[in-house]
């Protein structure tokens, strides 16, 4: 078993396992549920960027068919303001920032701007990769800085053509802060930013204005070149944002400015540069308090209801082990009464004869010494030839001797432990032979008997052994309380009912103790100190109860005591 401090440490242990799953388990869901938001608002942003990107990259190819801007740019017909209108109403439908046509020195010859101050008209873009790609054939899609603005754009251009011939080139600029303004397409729960990244790992657009224009990356000095001989970001230099990024189970994670982001990335399909959305998890670590708070309770709970039943369950099975040995003990206890019982009925058998011997000592005695005077006159009337007489005192001798044998007869049924037969005896008889029995006793206490005039037909159902044991022992008893009495008066009375008979011994004696009443029945109960062994009354009441009987006694009014023997008159199971 465990001891009660080892069980303390085991629960904190447990209670320490699952706190620390609770909170990795947690922290990976959140982290989850951080990155599925993260790829959902990427594939978001990117549809909507693609779809606007393809919007604006159809205009200048339908200008390019434009007969106005083909005759404009081939020289044809110079209406210059009938084309510079037609390109602002253009840019104004398209929500474009400026539309603008080049010739093919890349001079700006027209351009929807053409009435502000800083119009690029005669601006020559001829350097921008915009330019001269679309001039060779290209349908250009390309980010820059505007020269003039000073904004970050995309721009869309291609060559216009005359006879086959490349005339000039129109040119459609979107600002990129338009879609940064878009704040609601990072619809979410959590802090978020975004970033399009370009192919030369220069950020065109983001939300945090301290990303745009600059890198994650550190460029060397020959990358660094690169991008100031392209001239598109014109004279500025990325510079390098500081942060660490590392990848776990398949997400990138980024850490600036000591915030945590998982990321998600996605290529757009019509501009070649990669959009990057980060999910703040900072608060990931914090998040989890209230998880293992209730991991704490529901745990607590637990362990409470669990140790309750476990020690409801070992407190049913002790008292089961305890009243199944119980029970041994008790059937233990009754073997060893049963076999105490039957040496007592048997000691107290022994006590009686013991009792008893004095008196059947003298009433043998007697026969015996008569039957020997008879044999001597026997011997002589032989002698005498006088048959006659003979025979008279051979009579008287058989008489003798049938009363030794009923003395003799009537003792041996103490000598052993007797069985239990219920019959139905005459009452009469079974009272006559207990009185035949203690008439020795009754003799020596000089009692007077009132021998009793009972009907033949009454009878009991019980042990006539026993039962006669019982009134030996009750008549024994009586005549016991008698001596010194004056009047000294032994009388028997039966009351019949319907299925029962009740016989009272009455005595004239000193009457029961008022004291002793208690503890009558009690074994070793006697107030006849050395002479009584005070088992008579208990093993009389046990024999009675046997029969289904009962035994009590009461002192007369009269003076004296009297014994009642209540009993059936007809079969019953004892088992019942
Ligand atoms: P014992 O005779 O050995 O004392 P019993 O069990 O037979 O044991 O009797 C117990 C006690 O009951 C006796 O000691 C006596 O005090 C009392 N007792 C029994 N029968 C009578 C009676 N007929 N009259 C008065 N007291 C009696």
């Amino acid at each position: 078993m465990f001891s009660f401090s080892k069980r303390i440490i085991a629960v904190g242990l447990l209670l320490i396992l699952i706190l620390v799953v609770t909170f990795w388990v947690g922290r990976a869901h959140d982290i989850d549920k951080a990155t599925v938001q993260a790829q959902g608002q990427v594939t978001q942003l990117n549809n909507y960027i693609d779809t606007e990107l393809v919007r604006f990259s159809a205009i200048p190819q339908l200008l390019t068919y434009n007969l106005l801007m083909i005759d404009f740019v081939s020289g044809e017909h110079q209406h210059y303001n009938a084309i510079n209108n037609y390109l602002a109403d253009i840019q104004q439908a398209s929500g474009s920032s400026d539309i603008f046509v080049l010739n093919t020195q890349g001079e700006v010859t027209a351009s929807s701007n053409w009435q502000v101050d800083n119009t690029f008209l005669g601006s020559n873009f001829a350097f921008r990769p915009y330019f001269k790609r679309a001039f060779a054939g290209e349908k250009v899609a390309y980010f820059a800085l505007g020269m003039r603005s000073k904004e970050r754009g995309i721009y869309f251009s291609q060559a216009i053509y005359h006879e086959k011939k490349a005339v000039g080139v129109v040119v459609l600029k979107v600002n990129v802060s338009k879609f940064e303004n878009d704040r609601e397409l990072l619809n979410t729960s959590m802090a978020s930013h975004f970033y399009l990244q370009l192919a030369d790992d220069v950020i065109a657009m983001s939300d945090v204005q301290a990303w745009r224009l600059n890198s994650f990356r550190k460029f060397d000095i020959t990358q660094r070149r690169n991008i100031k001989l392209r001239r598109a970001y014109l004279d500025h230099q990325p510079t390098y944002i500081e942060q660490f990024q590392y990848t776990s189970e398949g997400v990138m994670h980024y850490k600036i400015d000591n915030k945590l982001y998982v990321s998600a990335a996605k290529p757009l399909r019509y501009f070649s540069a990669n959009m990057y959305v980060l999910v703040d998890v900072t608060s990931v670590n914090p998040a989890q308090l209230p998880r293992l708070f209730w991991a704490s309770i529901i745990y607590g709970l637990v362990t409470i209801i669990g140790y309750s039943l476990l020690a409801r369950f070992a407190g049913y099975k002790k008292l089961l082990y305890s009243r199944h040995s119980l029970e041994a003990k008790v059937i233990e206890r009754t073997q060893e009464l049963e076999k105490a019982q039957v040496a007592l009925v048997q000691s107290a058998k022994l006590a009686t004869i013991g009792q008893l011997s004095a008196g059947i000592n003298h009433e043998i005695n007697q026969p015996l010494s008569a039957i020997n005077t008879y044999l001597a006159s026997a011997k002589r009337l032989l002698a005498k030839g006088n048959t006659s007489a003979l025979g008279e005192s051979l009579v008287v001798i058989e008489g003798l001797v049938n009363r030794v044998h009923q003395i003799v007869g009537q003792l041996k049924h103490f000598s052993k432990p007797s069985k239990m037969q219920l019959r139905p005896y005459p009452l009469a008889g079974l009272v006559n032979n207990a009185l035949m029995i203690s008439s020795a006793q009754l003799k020596q206490d000089n009692v007077q008997v009132e021998p009793p005039q009972f009907d033949e037909t009454v009878v009991v159902w019980v042990d006539s052994l026993k039962f006669e044991q019982v009134l030996v022992n009750l008549i024994t008893n009586a005549s016991q309380a008698m001596n010194g009495a004056i009047i000294r008066n032994l009388s028997f009375q039966l009351e019949c009912f319907e299925e029962r008979v009740k016989l009272s011994i009455l005595d004239t004696g000193s009457g029961i103790e008022q004291h002793a009443f208690g503890n009558l029945f009690e074994p070793f109960y006697s107030t006849k100190s050395s002479k009584g062994l005070g088992l008579g009354l208990s093993i009389s009441k046990q024999i009675i109860d046997s029969f289904n009987g009962c035994l009590s006694a009461h002192n007369r009014v009269e003076g004296g005591a009297e014994f009642i023997i209540s009993l059936s008159n007809r079969q019953e199971n004892k088992d019942d």
